[in-house]
């Protein structure tokens, strides 16, 4: 399985994807896909994205600008693609699989400052594509995967991707031939005029690769029809690949279908023959039974999800695809009303907004704009025994609507919102007071023991859990007895630290804050139990007041 190329030492092999003639053709999807094709026949993968960006990663980017951070494992904020991998591998990630140009920059530059190129010129070659060599073989090493497959992000002939491109075309003289292929993804479009698929934009682009001195050994036409006969011998003569290395990837009613719609035209084994692996039998019976699924619900529900960043889907991308897996589970397909939180201003609007809904949900976010909106809804989630998931800020809100309708603490707050609140009841550590703002998030995985006969342990079967973490403040210990004594349950405690991380009411048919994010752990056909019972308890709700 493992390709031998330097003295005999066994290492990994390398598919690099690159994208051409637009960009958004899904290159992510197709990434994760091939991750999965490959292991569902048994071969060890991991996935990685390089960012030609200049910042170090997305996490203090605007979520219009960049849509989700996901988190991985070890808490690096990485690009949403990454999220992809893992739903489509179930292979968790780390850091290390998500390089910027920031980051790369700023290795050489910290090596620099401390004498590290002793007195030499520091240059973009061999500097910056060594230390993106290094990167590569170092994501094969730290796993021990038996390919690794990297996603170079952009377009190209982009003048920021081209020190990547270099880099990525050396590589395949370190590895060897066998060792190391290139794919390159691009748009075929169909002009409706003349009722064909135009081959002329992506002839161009794999020239602008040539002359990078890359030869893609699969080029992959992202296109709204079938490739017929003559375009694919078009595109194998113009571009010197052969008829089985050009693959149609055609636009699917679901991501989770792209997959299997290029296992059926033959990618897995055009990969496992340029990468000399064994062309087992694929398993992917349960991903085929989950598409299925999820093609032929039997119900359909709406859950509202309330936040400030609704008009790009895509800054809640794990959100709502945690909600589809969790839909599959119960064979229903859920429908998302995107509500803007800053249209909830009072309850009359909650219920013009929120009436339909079979469930509420209320992510993740930073700062105050919209939280009003969040607690009304949470308020009318609460009262009117519409199940409710709160995820890091949805907690939050959820905890300082409780303390300021029900425990009467009148201005509750988080301390991130009015720094003046008489009640601080979501507020800094007091080990993070002073600290400057960046570098104290709590970020990545952290234990929480669950309480016994809670919804939470009920959900997941477990008493000792652990998930990934984004924010910054925390629940007040200082509030602690009186929403113990109240009919807010806090039912998730973080041992280490003495912090709670979820609370439940357990009056309430399913009402559940989580600080942490338990989206990133979801998969389409492993949902997070706390997902899956979420969407379960919506289903039930619809199903009453359809009775
Ligand atoms: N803004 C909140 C905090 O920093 C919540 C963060 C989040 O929802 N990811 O604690």
């Amino acid at each position: 399985m493992h390709g031998r190329y330097s003295g005999g030492i066994m290492k990994a092999k390398f598919i690099f994807i690159t994208g051409g003639v637009v960009s958004s053709l899904g290159k992510g999807i197709t990434a994760a896909s091939i991750g999965l094709l490959l292991k569902s026949r048994g071969v060890k993968v991991v996935n990685q994205k390089f960012d030609p960006y200049l910042n170090i990663d997305p996490g203090t980017m605007n979520p219009y600008q960049h849509g989700e951070v996901f988190v991985t494992v070890d808490g690096g904020e990485t690009d949403l693609d990454l999220g992809h991998y893992e739903r489509f591998t179930d292979v968790p990630l780390h850091r290390f699989n998500n390089t910027t140009a920031g980051k790369v920059y700023l290795s050489i530059l910290d090596r620099e400052r401390s004498g590290g190129y002793q007195g030499n010129t520091v240059q973009v070659i061999p500097h910056v594509t060594d230390e993106i060599k290094s990167r590569i073989l170092k994501t094969g090493e730290e796993t021990g995967a038996d390919v690794v497959i990297t996603e170079v992000g952009g377009t190209v002939g982009d003048i920021e991707s081209l020190p990547f491109i270099e880099a990525i075309r050396q590589i395949k003289y370190t590895v060897g031939k066998d060792n190391c292929i290139f794919i390159h993804l691009g748009l075929l479009p169909y002009l409706k005029e003349c009722g064909e698929l135009k081959t002329k934009p992506m002839q161009h682009s794999v020239k602008e690769l040539l002359g990078f001195g890359i030869q893609p050994d699969i080029i992959m036409c992202r296109s709204e029809k079938p490739l017929t006969k003559s375009i694919r011998e078009k595109l194998g003569l113009f571009c010197n690949v052969g008829q089985n290395a050009i693959i149609e990837n055609l636009s699917a009613k679901s991501i989770y279908e792209v997959p299997l719609m290029l296992e059926n035209e033959g990618l897995g084994k055009t990969l496992c023959s340029l990468l000399d692996l064994p062309n087992s039998e694929p398993d992917l019976a349960d991903w085929k039974e989950m598409v299925r699924r999820y093609y032929h619900p039997e119900k359909e529900i709406t859950i509202a999800l309330v936040g400030k960043y609704v008009e790009l889907h895509d800054a809640y991308l794990s959100v709502a695809e945690a909600l589809t897996a969790g839909g599959i589970h119960h064979s229903a397909r859920v429908k998302i009303d995107w509500i803007d939180s800053e249209r909830i201003t009072d309850l009359d609007k909650a219920e013009e907004l929120l009436g339909k809904a079979a469930g509420i949900i209320v992510p993740g976010g930073f700062g105050d704009r919209g939280t009003a909106g969040m607690m009304v809804a949470a308020r009318y989630a609460r009262e009117n025994k519409v199940p409710y998931f709160g995820i890091c800020l949805g907690m939050q809100i959820a905890v300082i609507e409780f303390a300021r309708n029900v425990l009467s603490l009148a201005d509750a707050n988080s301390s991130e919102f009015n720094q003046q609140t008489p009640h601080p009841v979501i507020d800094l550590m007091p080990d993070q007071q002073g600290v400057k703002l960046g570098g104290t998030l709590r970020l990545g995985e952290f234990r929480c023991v669950l309480a016994e006969g809670s919804k939470a342990e009920k959900a997941y079967r477990l008493h000792d859990i652990v998930e990934r973490h984004r924010h910054r403040y925390e629940f007040n210990n200082l509030y602690r007895d009186s929403f113990e004594q109240s009919e807010m349950a806090l039912t998730g405690r973080n041992p280490e630290r003495n912090l709670v991380e979820i609370v439940e009411l357990p009056a309430h048919p399913w009402f559940v804050g989580v600080q942490f994010h338990p989206e990133f752990a979801s998969r389409p056909n492993k949902p997070h139990p706390l997902f899956r019972d979420f969407v379960g308890a919506a289903v039930e709700k619809s199903a009453k007041a359809k009775a």
